[in-house]
């Protein structure tokens, strides 16, 4: 190795006092190429970290003398945004989650897996030069800034949504779209042609509905949910937006936290899946905005319904991702399905999730008639079932039904009105419970 490869070599500080952690990630992140420090204690580790000013650090949160969460508050006082990463031992997720909300980047388990300690380091480092990157485009930004907050006055300027820097840990950039779009298709309810506009929004305006014919606009937020029965309706006042969960599941998996979209009450069902709404925002780009959006991050186990082994009921646990397995329970041959979605990408979205169609019983249709409901629902936007057997058509994966139960899951969750980190469990749910679950959530996380 030459002497200019080793000048450009990130430093890694590892405080632990347990020798096989200093071993294994010492063996991990040599074989990657940084340059690793040790220190078995949080004394030692300050006075390292004062000497070293190491790219990141792992902090286990258990050590002698100071602890880790101590250890963590003096180190981010020298400098607020130090990328640390708290180890923490089975049970002490609550305690690390803690830390993260102190301040520190993430937190990783034991035992350690050298997929994830090589993720979230360089998840870290990543988010270390976002963050220097945004220093200078803050300053060199702030004029406009001051503009534009300007231009906000008297537009619901509380309710908007405005982070600092030092907030920005667990939190994503925001986002909205390149240019305002439109999009045809047929409405499920009412059978009729209709079409969606979008348009961009600044930062901190938050997904919202507009109707063509009446001013205002209702914001994607479980507070206006109106009906749930078959699809997910929100409502305020005159305005309403029906069928909206496959269009902000597609907003969801994208990213998006801004935009305003225009419809004649409801959003067009097209295939009964969310590709057509994938290639639309694809279509229309995506534009990263200069602030950021915090996480909701789940630190406690949540269920609704009855955790059986048949029995209906969804849970929400504290994961580091966010991700969703679902199971549906029908009379053979189509018999029990279960789909397991980790959300890490758009594309993942894309290929895994988006392609599933709505489906329905043939015994529900005319019920469905007699509400005045899926009229739109042609032979074509709708996987057809009777008595376990789907009539009119070829699933397009054996767990089809599965796939868009998770599809409407993503999209509902997103009425939140933030990204989540939790894992859920669901199973012979439908947009009711999903619904309660998200009203619990808020309950118990006030915060949100
Ligand atoms: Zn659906």
């Amino acid at each position: 190795m030459d002497n200019e490869t080793k000048i450009n070599m990130k430093k890694i500080l590892v405080i632990d006092d347990e020798k096989n952690i200093q071993v294994s990630l010492a063996s991990i992140l040599q074989d990657e190429g940084y340059k690793t420090f040790f220190a078995a204690s949080g004394e030692e580790g300050i006075e390292k970290f004062k000497n070293i000013r190491p790219d990141a650090i792992f902090l286990d949160i258990w050590l002698p003398g100071i602890d880790g969460l101590e250890t963590l508050q003096r180190i981010l006082a020298i400098d607020p945004t130090q990328i640390i990463i708290m180890i923490s031992g089975h049970g002490n997720i609550s305690t690390a989650v803690r830390a993260v909300k102190q301040g520190a980047y993430d937190f990783l388990e034991k035992p350690l897996s050298l997929e994830k300690v090589m993720l979230v380091l360089k998840r870290g480092l990543d988010f270390r030069q976002v963050l220097d990157e945004n220093v200078r485009l803050k300053s060199i930004l702030k004029e406009s800034k001051t503009d534009s907050k300007q231009k906000m006055k008297g537009d619901e300027a509380s309710s908007d949504i405005a982070f600092d820097l030092d907030e920005a840990m667990y939190s994503r950039k925001q986002k909205t779209i390149k240019a305002s779009n439109i999009f045809y298709g047929l409405g499920l309810h009412s059978g009729e042609k209709t079409g969606m506009v979008i348009k961009p929004l600044p930062t901190g305006k938050g997904i919202r509905f507009e109707n063509i014919s009446v001013s205002g606009y209702i914001p994607a937020k479980i507070e206006f949910v109106d009906t749930t029965s078959y699809a997910t309706s929100i409502r305020k006042d005159d305005l309403e937006a029906k069928t909206i969960e496959h269009f902000m599941a597609t907003l969801h998996a994208a990213g998006i936290t801004n935009l305003a979209i225009k419809i004649n009450k409801e959003v067009p069902i097209a295939d009964g899946s969310a590709v057509p709404f994938c290639e639309f925002i694809r279509s229309t780009g995506v534009q990263e905005q200069d602030e950021f959006i915090p996480e909701i991050v789940i630190t406690e186990t949540l269920l609704v319904g009855e955790e059986t082994e048949d029995g209906k009921f969804i849970k929400i646990e504290p994961a580091d991702r966010f991700s969703v397995t679902y199971t549906t329970i029908y009379p053979e041959p189509l018999g029990r399905m279960t789909y397991h979605f980790v959300m890490n990408s758009f594309e993942d979205f894309e290929r895994e999730i988006a392609p599933a169609r709505t489906y329905g019983f043939v015994d529900e249709l005319s019920k469905l008639s007699q509400m005045g409901l899926a009229e739109g629902g042609r032979i074509d936007n709708f996987i057809m079932i009777d008595r376990g057997k789907v009539l009119n058509t070829e699933l397009r994966f054996k767990e089809e039904l599965a796939r868009h139960k998770i599809l409407d899951i993503i999209g509902d969750f997103y009425l939140l009105g933030r990204p989540i980190r939790g894992k859920i469990t669901a199973q012979k749910t439908g947009h009711s419970e999903n619904v309660r679950m998200i009203n619990l959530i808020k309950q118990t996380f006030a915060d949100i």
